[in-house]
């Protein structure tokens, strides 16, 4: 059922499907880079972890009538898809100050943000994804203002779902990045992964940076902190 690999990113690599051109086989990687790949490492699970937790949240979506690229986890580290053309954009939504929000204004970690915020940042590799405006966004990534508009409906509503999921999990979902693809009928839906490689989430009881950070700021084990994530997702769902 797995075809011939299409491409390999940083954190997965995307396979064809032998008998369908609409589905992809996304394979998690226990890689895991920073910096825009300048800090690099491998951590045995980390692909595991990531394929589950991404799994857990896109079904919590689709149970949630958000429309995605997801059909199924395959086994511990690969999920079935469908098949899109990428929009070269992360879409990121900010619930609290963290990371380069920080750095680049001058605002306070941990400032609270509401209405969140959300920016714009080009997926492009060579240019280190650089924050674009909406111009930008229309020029580069060939979306219409009102496509624009649409994407941002949806990920402010992804945030509100998303916020209510983790909280029960006992974590703040601090912020987030989303990308979006288009089917050939040109319908975006939401794709890639939703996971602590791609969310900045902290424990509501004691602050523990509970993601990437642990690998950013190296402060800690990222496959314990990651196994958390998963645990408390998993009672949180069961017990619905
Ligand atoms: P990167 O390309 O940033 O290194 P990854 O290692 O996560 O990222 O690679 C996965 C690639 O698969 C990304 O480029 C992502 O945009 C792409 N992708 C995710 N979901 C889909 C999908 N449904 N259809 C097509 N491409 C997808
Ligand atoms: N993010 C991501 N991929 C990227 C850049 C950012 O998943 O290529 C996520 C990151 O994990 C965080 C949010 O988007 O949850 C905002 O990231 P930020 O702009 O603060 O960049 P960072 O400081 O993490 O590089």
């Amino acid at each position: 059922m797995k075809g011939s690999l299409l491409y390999e990113g940083k954190a997965k690599k995307v396979y064809h499907v032998t008998d369908n051109d609409n589905q992809l086989v996304l394979s998690y990687k226990n890689d895991a880079t920073a910096f825009n790949g300048k800090k690099k490492d491998s951590f045995e699970g980390k692909g595991r972890l990531n394929n589950l937790i991404t799994s857990r949240v896109f079904e919590y979506l689709n149970q949630q009538h958000i429309p995605s690229h997801f059909i199924e986890a395959l086994n511990e580290t690969e999920q079935l898809v469908q098949k899109t053309t990428i929009i070269p954009l992360e879409v990121v939504v900010r619930n609290v100050a963290a990371g380069s929000l920080t750095r680049r204004l001058a605002i306070q970690e941990k400032t609270k943000l509401q209405p969140p915020i959300i920016e714009l940042f080009y997926k492009k590799d060579e240019l280190d994804d650089p924050l674009i405006n909406d111009d930008h966004a229309k020029l580069l990534a060939g979306v219409t203002e009102h496509e624009l508009d649409q994407i941002k409906i949806e990920a402010l509503k992804i945030n509100e779902v998303l916020k209510g999921l983790f909280l029960q999990a006992g974590l703040t979902l601090v912020d987030f990045k989303l990308e979006f693809g288009r089917f050939d009928d040109n319908t975006i839906v939401l794709a890639d992964e939703i996971s602590p490689d791609t969310c900045r989430l902290w424990d509501v009881e004691t602050g523990e940076k509970m993601d990437k950070d642990v690998f950013r700021e190296s402060i800690g084990n990222l496959i314990e902190v990651y196994e958390t994530i998963l645990q408390r997702l998993e009672e949180k769902l069961c017990t619905k």
